[in-house]
């Protein structure tokens, strides 16, 4: 099972989640974590999606190569978080919703890492990265 726990984070992104949390609310948002931590078996299952098995591709990274994979002193501690926006309630995946380009903002302005923005080598909206150099 994928982690949705901040714990599970790295611990400079830890109160940067909390931040945004906290800022995604007070702007009338109701995000949800779907995923903080993922292991490495996890992860090859969702790098297998739309190569050998069914469904579309979500990602490039293959075990240990995404920042969900982080760990420290064997540890879980994810460099990024995935999110999504509820609205009254149910999970919002259609990116052209305006809670996505509100909560990427949010994100950016926190020094994060967001894979929504147009200049992404692969666009993943949900995801929001620790910047490089931090730790
Ligand atoms: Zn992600």
């Amino acid at each position: 099972m994928a982690s949705r726990r901040i714990e599970d984070l790295h611990p400079d992104l830890q109160p940067l989640c909390t931040a945004f949390l906290r800022q995604c609310h007070a702007a009338g948002m109701d995000p949800l974590i779907t995923c903080t931590y993922r292991d490495g078996a996890e992860q090859d299952a969702l790098y297998a999606q739309g190569r050998t098995r069914p469904g579309p591709r979500v990602t490039n990274a293959r075990a240990g190569q995404s920042a969900h994979n982080f760990t420290l002193g064997g540890k879980p501690a994810a460099r990024a978080f995935d999110v999504v926006p509820l609205i009254n309630g149910k999970a919002t995946w259609d990116a052209a919703h305006p809670h996505w380009q509100q909560m990427g903002r949010i994100g950016e302005q926190l020094g994060l890492n967001w894979y929504g923005r147009p200049t992404a080598r692969f666009r993943e909206f949900p995801h929001f990265e620790l910047a490089k150099g931090g730790a």
